[in-house]
């Protein structure tokens, strides 16, 4: 060791070995400026009390040369062999400093290697290095006194060595009270167990660790959640410890409680509603189905994730659908829409649940970003109203019925009464003629054959009202026999004479055609065709009765050549108590003749037909089965 005044070793790295450096190396010892001198080859150095000033632990000076050795400047000066300089980054106990070095080059002599001398600006009193240090003591206390963060040392063991002011303020240990006792006494039981992970850790390595949140305990017993950052500073001379600085979250974490909880609470709420909540993006993909979709559509909410809005929309209901969406996307944010649709309860299953829709649009809204759609099921709703619907529509047509009923019978009874009394008046007129003395034998036939006519015709009108009473009430059956078609016609013929006095009435009917019908009622219908075949045709024309059998029925026509029926009449003439306008004129009638006639023909299994030409005529057509047929 030549001159060992002025070659210290440094650290134990970096022993340096340097035996013979230039006598003037040992004014750079004093110097303001940090000066260091490398042996860039060897890996080796020296540094000045103010570079060590800099780094006063030897990890930390052996980091510095490694800076400084490595740096541009002295790359630059060793090449060049001519003084250099470069900006660079340093690690200091006061944290990262820039600095300009300036390097230069020292050729080698004969016994000593070529050496490079950095020096940059120290910006420290380096006077002594005890004075440096307990300025920057000071200036850190009354940093730390004035944190609102509790700074606290501990050392390797957990004890407390040092508390900052902030923290006998926030805790309300006063003073030197807690110093001494073990940091771990303050932490809550639970958290104990990471907190001493924590600390190992921490101990493991210098410099901070990641931060933990844990609970502390304050002097009046409470519990505070506290984010805690530990700095291992074992290696830095001036502090030898762990630096822990807690920040309170209390009010932090209460927040995020609250959070937590009020959205814990919406979702319990969305998901327990009745209503299904359904979220679409902006291309009507389905992003969020509440739970409660399962109750209309079968299968697991999830698995409507990423599926078009429309793909269980009934095709009749689409194009609403599409319009709704597609509107209420296009309108401005919130705007909203409604529409009635039905979803297919599973692909194929034709079940279809009617939903009462509402989309708003909440596009713009970051929290959301799509359009909330609430489904309600509306299907029972809907059944429900349904059947009122109908069961008022029945009761509105039954009472419409009812009404109507009521206009006919009164119409019925004008009818009949004015009907009856003008035979009745006849038949009294004639037989008051009849009672004179001396009466001419012709004009007592006469009026002999005026009463028949008459009573006959009110035979045939109380018969009629009597048959369409009993068909009314639903009493009537029929014994259907098997009779000779032309002796029924005849027979017809000859009681009706009286009435079908004024016309010629023609009867072909072959003698083999034998029907199946009900004596009484067969009778009423033939009655009912030939008086209005009379009625309804001037006197003096005539009347045919045609009788055919075709596939296996007896088809009977009356035909006349009177007033004929307007095409818009034929369908009512059957209807009960009808009469044609104008039938007044041609005869007297109560218009329940032929309704009685047609239910009569279709209760012995026939059918009853008009065709007709206003002006010329009638002919209607009696279909009954023949007993040929039957017999077969
Ligand atoms: P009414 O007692 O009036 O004759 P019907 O039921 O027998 O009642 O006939 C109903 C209506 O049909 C008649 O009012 C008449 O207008 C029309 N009608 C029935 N038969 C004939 C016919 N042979 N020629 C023209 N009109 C007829």
């Amino acid at each position: 060791m030549g001159k060992p005044g002025i070659v210290e070793p440094v650290s134990d790295v970096l022993a340096w070995p340097i035996e013979d450096v230039p006598d003037a190396v040992g004014a750079l010892e004093f110097l303001p400026l940090a000066a260091v001198v490398l042996d860039v080859h060897a890996g080796s150095g020296w540094a000045n009390a103010a570079a060590r000033a800099l780094a006063p632990t030897p990890e930390g000076l052996t980091r510095l040369l490694r800076t400084v050795a490595s740096s541009a400047a002295v790359a630059d000066a060793e090449a060049k062999g001519a003084g250099a300089s470069a900006v660079i980054r340093l690690a200091t106990h006061r944290g990262v400093v820039e600095r300009e070095v300036w390097a230069a080059p020292m050729p080698a002599g004969p016994d000593r290697p070529a050496l490079v001398v950095a020096t940059f600006p120290a910006d420290l009193d380096v006077r002594t290095a005890g004075t440096a240090d307990e300025e920057s003591v000071g200036r850190l206390e009354a940093m730390l006194a004035h944190t609102v963060d509790i700074i606290t040392v501990l050392d390797r063991d957990g004890k407390i060595v040092f508390s900052n002011a902030a923290a006998g303020a926030l805790t309300g240990f006063t003073g030197d009270g807690v110093s001494g006792q073990a940091a771990f006494d303050f932490i809550h039981p639970d958290d104990v167990e990471r907190a001493a992970t924590a600390f190992v850790d921490a101990l493991a390595q210098p410099g901070p660790s990641p931060s933990i949140e844990l609970r502390l305990r304050f002097a009046d017993g409470t519990w505070h959640d506290v984010d805690v950052v530990v700095n291992n500073l074992l290696d830095v001379a001036t502090v030898d410890g762990l630096v822990v600085t807690l920040h309170e979250i209390t009010d932090r974490k209460a927040a995020e409680r609250l959070v937590a909880d009020n959205a814990e609470k919406l979702r319990s709420l969305v998901e327990n509603l009745t209503d299904v909540i359904v979220v679409l993006d902006g291309e009507f993909q389905v992003t969020y189905a509440s739970p409660a979709i399962a109750k209309i559509i079968d299968a697991p909410p999830e698995s409507n994730l990423g599926r078009s809005a429309f793909n269980d929309v009934h095709p009749e209901d689409l194009p609403a659908v599409i319009d709704a969406l597609t509107t209420v996307a296009a309108a401005a944010a919130g705007s909203s829409v409604r529409v009635d649709l039905r979803l297919e309860e599973s692909p194929g299953s034709g079940r279809w649940r009617w939903i009462d829709a509402t989309a708003v649009n909440r596009l713009a809204d970051t929290s959301v970003s799509g359009i909330v759609v609430t489904l309600r099921d509306v299907t029972e709703q809907r059944a429900a109203a349904d059947e009122l619907r109908a069961a008022y529509e029945r009761e509105r047509d039954a009472s419409e019925r009812l009404r109507e009923l009521d206009r006919l019978k009164d119409a019925f009874l004008a009818t009949v009464s004015h009907e009856l009394r003008t035979p009745l008046s006849v038949i009294v007129g004639f037989s008051d003629l009849l009672e004179r003395p001396n009466l001419e034998p012709a004009i007592a036939g006469e009026a002999v054959a005026r009463i028949r006519a008459c009573a006959a015709e009110m035979r045939g009108m109380v018969e009629n009202l009597l048959a369409f009473s009993a068909l009314e009430a639903g009493k009537v059956t029929v014994r259907p026999e098997a009779m000779v078609a032309v002796d029924l016609i005849t027979t017809a013929v000859a009681r009706l004479r009286p009435l079908l006095a004024e016309h010629d009435v023609a009867v072909d009917v072959p003698a083999g055609l034998v029907l199946v019908a009900d004596p009484d009622a067969v009778e009423a219908v033939v009655r009912n065709l030939l008086t209005n075949a009379a009625k309804y045709s001037e006197a003096g024309s005539p009347i045919l009765v045609r009788g055919r059998e075709v596939d296996a029925t007896v088809v009977l026509d009356f035909e006349d050549h009177g007033v004929g029926i307007d095409a818009d009449q034929l369908d009512h003439i059957f209807e009960r108590l009808y009469r044609a306008p104008g039938a007044a004129f041609a005869g007297r009638g109560t218009g329940v003749g032929l309704n009685a006639a047609r239910r009569y023909t279709e209760l012995m299994g026939g059918r009853l037909t008009v065709e007709s030409m206003p002006g010329s005529g009638s002919v209607f057509t009696v279909t009954l089965p023949s007993a040929v047929a039957s017999s077969r």
